[in-house]
């Protein structure tokens, strides 16, 4: 198939690269040239503008950082809707609000574009060998017609119900990843204080109760100091910005979201939002004076 890939960052760098070793022809697009070239080395065609993308593919990827881009590279000028045909299938992979890809998804259907909205979860490691964890919302049929090329990125695709079921799946995983981040650097601040090595904590409680995907892939980066992204602190302030306004709309309660917020938004005033998001642990370095 010839894919079009819209934005290559962390992500979506890899992402490409794996539709290009299944065989595919990829055309990608970023706003940053370096992006383009480097998936370009790895046998991509490159492309000028989102339009352009949309003129020469009829499945075109989307892995770009909130709603805002999306709905600039879809709808704004230059964007897909300006190039793409009746018939054409837009998957859009990047984290964003439900309420946003139901509004994108109209747009689309007003030029006969099919859209389906497609989150992931795994961070760059997975996107790397292939095995994504993707949450899908819109119609089935369509998931079904791109069931491959999602396997091909990710080792499951679950579809989760209307346009923008897979965002609100996402918004639910962010909350377990940002709520299971701030636990584990709460307590090895409580382990350190009191006098016993996180390490040895670690060591002795990851095979039980407490033991966690996040906490396999975040401690070793919290006990090394080594905060380099990953998945960003200003991304997950982003996503929890999301699952906040959801939850408003919709009368969740999220009073452990919220706390976790704070301290994410005191982070990026502190100059880390770039920094990967297991620097919440610098958070409570700050509270415990250490
Ligand atoms: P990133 O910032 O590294 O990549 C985003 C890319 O989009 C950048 O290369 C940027 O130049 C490009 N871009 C921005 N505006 C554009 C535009 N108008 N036209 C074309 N390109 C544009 O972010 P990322 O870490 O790759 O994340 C992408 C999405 O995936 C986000 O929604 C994020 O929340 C989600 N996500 C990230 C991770 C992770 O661990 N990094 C994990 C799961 C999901």
């Amino acid at each position: 198939m010839k894919i079009g890939f819209i934005g290559l960052g962390i992500m979506g760098k890899p992402m490409a690269k794996n539709l290009l070793k299944a065989g595919h022809e990829v055309v990608g697009y970023d706003i940053v040239k370096e992006n383009v070239d480097n998936v370009v080395a790895a046998g991509a065609k490159p492309a000028s503008s989102a339009k352009e993308v949309a003129e020469q593919c009829s499945i075109i990827i989307t892995m770009l950082p909130n709603s805002p881009h999306v709905k600039e590279v879809v709808m704004g000028e230059n964007g897909i809707l300006e190039g793409a045909k009746p018939g054409t299938i837009l998957i859009d992979m990047s984290s964003i609000a439900p309420l946003a890809s139901q509004e994108i998804c109209k747009a689309c259907e007003a030029k006969g574009v099919k859209m389906i909205d497609a989150p992931v979860s795994g961070g760059e490691p997975k996107a790397i060998d292939g095995t994504l964890s993707i949450m899908v919302g819109g119609d089935k049929a369509v998931f079904e017609q791109v069931y491959d090329i999602l396997m091909v990125m990710g080792s499951s695709a679950v579809h989760c119900g209307d346009i923008g079921a897979g965002n609100t799946t996402k918004l639910a995983n962010q909350v377990i990843v940002a709520l299971n981040i701030a636990a584990v650097s709460e307590a090895f601040m409580l382990a350190t204080k009191a006098g016993v090595d996180p390490q040895l904590v670690f060591d002795a409680i990851k095979g039980g109760l407490a033991g966690s995907t996040v906490m396999n892939a975040k401690a070793p980066m919290i006990m090394e100091g080594n905060f380099e992204p990953g998945f960003k602190i200003d991304l997950h302030i982003k996503d929890l910005n999301n699952v906040l306004e959801t939850g408003h709309s919709v009368g969740s309660p999220l009073p452990l979201t919220a706390a976790v917020m704070e301290m994410m938004q005191t982070l990026h005033a502190d100059g880390y939002g770039q920094k990967d998001h297991s620097a919440l642990a610098k958070y409570y370095e700050k509270l415990a004076n250490t």
